[in-house]
């Protein structure tokens, strides 16, 4: 047996996506390890929420084999996919995806509505999250009383709420000012060092090279990786000076 800390959490093997004569994505092969923290990086178009969305068990591929955690995704039934996301995954996107008039507790509460827990054990839990991301004073606050930034939290409250072993972030900071994007790029930080592994697309160059690995997509493939050595072991966040590349 390999150890837990030495297994991948994620295994592409050729895979591909096609969206009618569309190649979003082609031949992908991608291993992650678990406890890792990474960035994908690519021009608009060139595939990254698509990969992510195969890594994340939303999409499908056209062709190739997908395990993430040890299981073989194309083995498995819609029921047990949910499961495993369920399980496994947490998802953050640049829209925070939050219900306007809901609180910051509920919506994290909310997570947690079919997973058999009483509402109280909910709240308790999701309490527990938003103190994590910093936000125990803004509980009870509504979407139209947090910032941007905060908002992003309160996204990211609710994408551990479950402790997963995987955190995937679709451009998360792409709707942030430079300061409230370096609180979030902070806390996903601040989650790798206590064990998640974190896949982040991001169009920001200095969020990208402050990264460990930066898995580089052009037109649907993946290029060889860079690891930017220098940076493998910080942990602080050089905000960004200059501008984010392109918009999406
Ligand atoms: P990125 O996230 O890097 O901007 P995407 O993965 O969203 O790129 O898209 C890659 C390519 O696949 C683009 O050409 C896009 O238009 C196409 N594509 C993505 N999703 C769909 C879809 N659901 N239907 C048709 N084409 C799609
Ligand atoms: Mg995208």
């Amino acid at each position: 047996m390999t150890p837990t800390t030495t297994r991948p959490v994620v295994e592409l093997t050729g895979v591909s996506k096609t969206y009618g004569e569309v190649a979003a994505l082609a031949d992908a092969d991608l291993t992650i390890m678990r406890g890792e923290l990474l960035c994908i990086v690519g021009p608009s178009g060139s595939g990254k929420s698509t990969l992510l969305n195969i890594v994340g068990t939303l999409a499908r591929p056209t062709a190739g084999t997908v395990r993430i955690d040890g299981h073989a995704v194309e083995e498995l039934s819609d029921r047990e996919l949910s499961a495993l996301r369920a399980q496994s995954i947490g998802f953050v996107f640049q829209s925070f995806h939050l219900a306007p008039g809901v609180t910051a507790l509920d919506s994290v509460a909310d997570g947690l509505l079919y997973s058999g827990r009483s509402r109280g054990e909910r709240r308790a839990l999701a309490e527990r999250a938003l103190r994590r991301v910093g936000l125990g004073p803004r509980l009870y606050n509504e979407p139209h009383q947090l910032s941007g930034g905060e908002k992003q939290r309160v996204a990211i409250a609710r994408a551990v709420l479950g402790d997963p072993p995987l955190l995937l972030a679709d451009e998360p900071t792409g709707a942030l000012d430079s300061a409230s994007g370096a609180v979030v790029m902070e806390l996903l930080h601040e989650l790798h060092r206590a064990g998640t592994t974190v896949v982040v697309i991001t169009h920001d160059r200095d969020i990208a090279g402050s990264l460990p690995r930066a898995v580089r997509l052009k037109d649907g493939r993946i290029t060889p990786d860079s690891a930017a050595g220098a940076h493998a072991n910080t942990s602080a966040y050089a905000p960004a000076r200059t501008q984010r590349e392109v918009g999406v």
